[in-house]
């Protein structure tokens, strides 16, 4: 379904390994089925149950080099010895439908999208362990990987961590609920920003005629100015497409 008076809200979610990506990804999705995953691609082998084109498209280096070097990716990073992208294509096409879209991608990837044009339409969103005691404790019951895929994981834990400052929320995830619903609350508030409802210049448009119409005392100049400069580009200028 589109919804052209909003803009989609690029919404990224990074974590060390463990810390439940994963997890409010998919609470987010049944919270709101419109939100759209990006399915990255990836050079690493698919886990148990894992599917091709629902988890990642898993594809073999050349084919991912490829890929980068034609620009079809957003992003990409080398992660844990694979690699690992957005791609570009899905990304514009949903935020012009209005369409949010959930990356959950590492610092790296992170940083180029905050880089890009589209750093205006974006919300990202670190989820920090409770302790690291814990984070080990959840890499092991979630029983993906085995000891030696652990370890790698939590030896680039704190890697991951010591970005976390880069972000514009940072959640401690402890109590699942309270995760989940403090989430749901920055992506209520986020897509109200004025970057993400292009539909608000017409109805002060509509509120300008009005006010004219009604022969209200004091006649507005043309176009209210903003009081004060948006934080995050202006409402009044085109989103620029995705490179
Ligand atoms: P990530 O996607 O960041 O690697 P996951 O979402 O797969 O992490 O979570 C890792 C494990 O921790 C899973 O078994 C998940 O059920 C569990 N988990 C996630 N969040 C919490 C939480 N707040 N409390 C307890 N367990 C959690
Ligand atoms: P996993 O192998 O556990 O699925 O993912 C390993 C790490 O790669 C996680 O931190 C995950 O967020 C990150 N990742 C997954 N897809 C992408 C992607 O497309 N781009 C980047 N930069 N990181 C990704």
């Amino acid at each position: 379904m589109t919804n052209p008076s909003r803009r989609g809200l690029l919404i990224i979610l990074s974590s060390p390994s463990g810390a439940g990506k994963s997890t409010m990804a998919r609470a987010l999705r049944a919270w709101d089925p419109t939100i759209n995953f990006s399915v990255s691609a990836t050079t690493r082998a698919p886990r148990p149950g894992e599917e091709d084109g629902t988890d990642y498209r898993f594809v073999g280096e050349e084919h991912f080099r490829q890929a980068v070097a034609e620009g079809e990716m957003l992003e990409h990073a080398h992660v844990f010895g694979n690699f690992y992208g957005s791609p570009k294509a899905p990304v514009q096409a949903a935020i012009d439908q209005g369409q949010d879209i959930l990356f959950d991608i590492d610092w790296q990837g992170a940083q180029q999208i905050r880089n890009s044009d589209l750093n205006t339409h974006t919300l990202s969103i670190f989820l920090l362990p409770p302790s690291i005691t814990e984070l080990k404790r959840r890499l092991e019951s979630r029983g993906q990987d085995d000891a030696e895929t652990i370890a790698k994981r939590m030896g680039k834990s704190w890697d991951e961590i010591s970005h976390w400052d880069g972000y514009d929320f940072v959640l401690v995830n402890d109590d699942l609920d309270q995760t989940e619903a403090r989430l749901k609350s920055i992506i209520t508030a986020a897509r109200l920003r004025l970057s993400q409802q292009p539909a608000i210049k017409d109805h002060v448009r509509r509120l300008q005629s009005e006010f004219e119409d009604l022969k209200c005392p004091s006649t507005p100049s043309p176009m209210p100015a903003p009081r004060s400069l948006p934080r995050r580009g202006s409402p009044l200028t085109p989103m620029s497409s995705a490179r």
